[in-house]
Formats: structure tokens, C-alpha cells, sequence
């Protein structure tokens, strides 16, 4: 989509006459490339408006900078539209908050659950989890499978039937023990039906919820408007979790999830897996929508930092994209060196979010240390190789055992690597020109 969206601009901006109908035909092509990484139909629209809106013509025509102005005003814009302007739900420790997830079948919901609970027992809260799905069958299982493995407690019935019942007792039994995040899973439908709203509704209803949380599948691509609206019309929705973006989604539903329930997504699911999500942070999001880096922050701050005569280098290195596991050890080495590195790396794709996240920095650090002394255990020809291969098990666990980490470890710190190249190859063609402006192709 970048990609797409990059050379639209460019193709407009070497035009001779920047007009009306040059600016069209590329807003076009951006609407197309929108439409294809599933932002829904009214919302590619509503950004087109706004974006002629926000570019003036005679600006363009006096010499401005077209391409900057331009790929701002997308990115804004849909900065924007993934904020309804209200904070997401935050549980408070001293009280009980019940949060309810609601969702489609198979859209996630009870992977979900155990997450939003990991996190929250991570973060020093008490949680609990309720399984009100009757419909599925083996839904109990499943829910008491992940809670047993993130060892929170569960409630649920093999035997009764009536969902809002065990919801009920469920809070019931976990506010006496003083659990300060109740987590009620409900059960889906494989379609948007009636029965299905009718028990979402009963149960609200009976479990008060402080906040209603809706699950949504980012493969259903299209579709994502009218299902989430269908959830808002039946029940509170208050916040929005995008699942299974570690598939081929490409996202655009989360734009399309919040326009319809008015609610901020909070997390994003990236696997299977209970670690396997990501605190939800809109400028990354819309960056990765736009298939590249937040480059602006990240060059502005590298002309802060980095001395002007090593700029060029730096970026060269950065940018080959088939980088080596050294590099990457030098990079750490820096970020735990250098103060500003910090504020660099934490606007680079790839490193900052996951790496250096606002208020877990001593957690960050720990991580970089323990991958360092992983690959302080490592040969030469491993750390150097342009484009390590995938390490075979001896290998690994050589070098857990030579570092006194384990083979997970290893793993972890490979798939961080991994993480990095292919965020690094993204930025591929970003150039110093000769007036010596930072700018991406
Ligand atoms: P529910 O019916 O809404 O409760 O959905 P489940 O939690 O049972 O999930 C349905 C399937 O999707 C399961 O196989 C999950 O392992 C899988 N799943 C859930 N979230 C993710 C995710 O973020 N990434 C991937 N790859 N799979 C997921
Ligand atoms: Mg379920």
C-alpha cells in the first residue's frame, strides 16, 4: 500500500502543472490502495474530502515541498479517524470492573480474554475469567486451558445451560473474592443473528459491565463497518480488539471497527499465543497501514542525534534491509548507551514500540541485556552474516547453553531479529539528496 500510495504522489508531484485534475487522479489511486488494504468504502470518501481540504493548490503550485504536504495529510487524516476522542477503559485496582468481550465466532474472544487478563495480572491487577459461552461446545475447555497456563482463576458450567446464570454467579464469586478485573467471555454465532444480540443484551444486562469490549477478526476486510456497527446497536460497545493481525489482514476494518462503535481499539492480536499482542498506539498502526516506518519523526530525530558527517552511513546501513545480527547488537549497545538514541530508536518501526515502550523501560532494558548476552555467546561468522539463516535447534541451544539463557530465549531474541530486518527493509531508498534534506522515496 505504501508503496502504492508513494509513487501515486510521486507521479503527481513530477507533473508539470499540478491541477485540479492532476491531484485527482492521484487521490484516486490512493482511494484504490485504501480500498484494497480494506478501509471501508465511506471512510476512503470522507478522507478524500478532508485531504482536498487540507492541501491548497496554490500552495502546492509555489514550490512546497507537494510529496510532504500530501503524505501528511493522509497520514493524519487517518490518525484521526482511529481516534474517537475519548481515553480507552482503564480498570481501577481498589474496585471491581467487569469487562464484557463480545464478537462473531472464531473472531478471537476467548484467546482474547486470557490476554487482556495476562496483561492486566502483569500490570499488578487481580483478574478473573467467566465463560458464559453455553453455545460452543467445549468453550469451558478452552477458557479453562488458557486460564490454568496464565494461572488465573475461571468459572464456568459444564452442565448449565443458561449463560447470563453462570455470568451472574460468576461476578458474584469473584467480587466476594476481591478480584478487581472480572472478564466475562461470551459466546458468538458464526452470523450477525438476532438470538446471538438478544443474549449479548441480557447479559449486559444482568453483569453490568463497565465497559463492553468488541472482538473483530481483521480478515473479514469489508465487512468490518456493518459487524461492528451491529454490535454497537445491540450492546455498549466501549472498546475495539483487532485479532489475527499476524495473518495477511492488512488492517483497514480497525478504521472502519472504530468509525462504527466510536470506541478506541486498545490491543491488537499478533498470534496464537497469550504474549502474542500488542498495546494498540495509533501512529505505528496507520504507519504500518501505509506499509512504512513513521519516517518523518524517525529522520528528524536522526538529524537531532546523529553527527551530520555520519548521517549518510548510518541510514545507508540502516536501510540495506538484510542487516546483520552485529548491527543489531550495536544498535542495542547504543540505546542502552546513549539517552537521545533512545528517543531515536523509539520512532524507528520495529525497535521503538516493542523495544522501548513509555514506562517499561527498566522491563526494555532487561530484554536488550538478556538478547546481548545471547549474542555475546555467538561465533563471528554467526553475528556478521548479512542475512543470518534460520538457526537450526543445535545451534540454538549451543548458545543458550553458552549464554546460561534458555533455547526460548534464543528463539525470542531471533524472532526480534527477524521483526527488525523486515521493518528495516521497508525503509529501503531513503536517501540524503545533495541539499542535504533528509527525505524517503
Ligand atoms: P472465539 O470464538 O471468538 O472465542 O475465538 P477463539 O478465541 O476461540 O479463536 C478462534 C481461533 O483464532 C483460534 O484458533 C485462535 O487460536 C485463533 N486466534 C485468536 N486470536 C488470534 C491472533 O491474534 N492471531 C492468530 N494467528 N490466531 C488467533
Ligand atoms: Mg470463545
Amino acid at each position: 500500500l505504501g508503496g502504492r500510495i508513494t509513487r501515486a504522489i510521486q507521479q503527481m508531484s513530477s507533473a508539470i502543472v499540478i491541477d485540479e485534475k492532476a491531484l485527482n487522479e492521484c487521490l484516486n489511486e490512493i482511494t484504490r490502495a485504501l480500498l484494497q488494504s480494506d478501509v471501508s468504502f465511506r471512510l476512503v470518501k470522507e478522507l478524500q474530502t478532508n485531504i482536498k481540504k487540507i492541501v491548497n493548490l496554490d500552495d502546492l503550485a509555489a514550490g512546497h515541498n507537494k510529496r510532504r504536504i500530501i503524505e501528511q495529510a493522509i497520514f493524519s487524516e487517518l490518525c484521526k479517524m482511529l481516534d474517537p476522542g475519548k481515553p480507552a477503559f482503564t480498570p481501577k485496582k481498589a474496585k471491581t470492573s467487569v469487562v464484557m468481550f463480545v464478537g462473531l465466532q472464531g473472531a478471537g474472544k476467548t484467546t482474547t480474554c486470557t490476554k487482556y487478563a495476562y496483561y492486566h495480572q502483569k500490570k499488578g491487577y487481580k483478574p478473573a475469567l467467566v465463560c458464559a459461552d453455553t453455545f460452543r461446545a467445549g468453550a469451558f475447555d478452552q477458557l479453562k486451558q488458557n486460564a490454568t497456563k496464565a494461572k488465573i482463576p475461571f468459572y464456568g458450567s459444564y452442565t448449565e445451560s443458561d449463560p447470563v446464570k453462570i455470568a451472574v454467579e460468576g461476578v458474584a464469586r469473584f467480587k466476594k473474592e476481591n478480584c478487581d478485573l472480572i472478564i466475562v467471555d461470551t459466546s458468538g454465532r458464526h452470523k450477525q443473528e438476532d438470538s446471538l444480540f438478544e443474549e449479548m443484551r441480557q447479559l449486559a444486562e444482568a453483569t453490568k459491565p463497565d465497559v463492553v469490549i468488541f472482538v473483530m477478526d481483521s480478515s473479514i476486510g469489508q465487512a468490518a463497518f456493518d459487524q461492528a456497527q451491529a454490535f454497537k446497536q445491540s450492546v455498549a460497545v466501549g472498546a475495539v480488539i483487532i485479532t489475527k493481525m499476524d495473518g495477511h489482514a492488512k488492517g483497514g476494518g480497525a478504521l472502519s471497527a472504530v468509525a462504527a462503535t466510536k470506541s478506541p481499539v486498545i490491543l491488537i492480536g499478533t498470534g496464537e499465543h497469550m504474549d502474542e499482542f500488542e498495546v494498540f498506539d495509533v501512529k505505528p498502526f496507520v504507519s504500518r497501514l501505509l506499509g512504512k516506518g513513521d519516517w518523518s519523526g524517525f529522520v528528524d530525530k536522526l538529524q537531532e542525534v546523529v553527527p551530520k558527517d555520519q548521517q549518510s552511513e548510518y541510514l545507508e546501513q540502516l536501510s540495506k534491509g538484510n542487516i546483520s545480527l552485529r548491527i543489531m547488537y550495536e544498535q542495542y549497545q547504543s540505546m542502552l548507551n546513549f539517552g537521545p538514541l533512545k528517543q531515536l530508536y523509539s520512532s524507528l518501526p520495529g525497535m521503538g514500540a516493542g523495544m522501548m515502550p513509555e514506562g517499561r523501560e527498566k522491563e526494555s532494558e532487561a530484554k536488550i541485556k538478556r538478547y546481548m548476552t545471547i549474542m555475546d555467546s555467538m561465533t563471528d561468522e554467526e553475528l556478521d552474516s548479512p542475512n543470518p539463516k534460520v538457526f537450526d535447534e543445535t545451534r540454538m541451544m549451543r548458545i543458550a547453553r553458552g549464554s546460561g539463557r534458555i533455547v526460548r530465549e534464543v528463539k525470542e531474541m531471533l524472532e526480534e531479529y527477524k521483526k527488525l530486518a523486515k521493518s528495516l527493509s521497508n525503509m529501503k531508498g531513503l536517501k540524503i539528496p545533495r541539499n542535504g534534506d533528509l527525505m524517503s522515496s
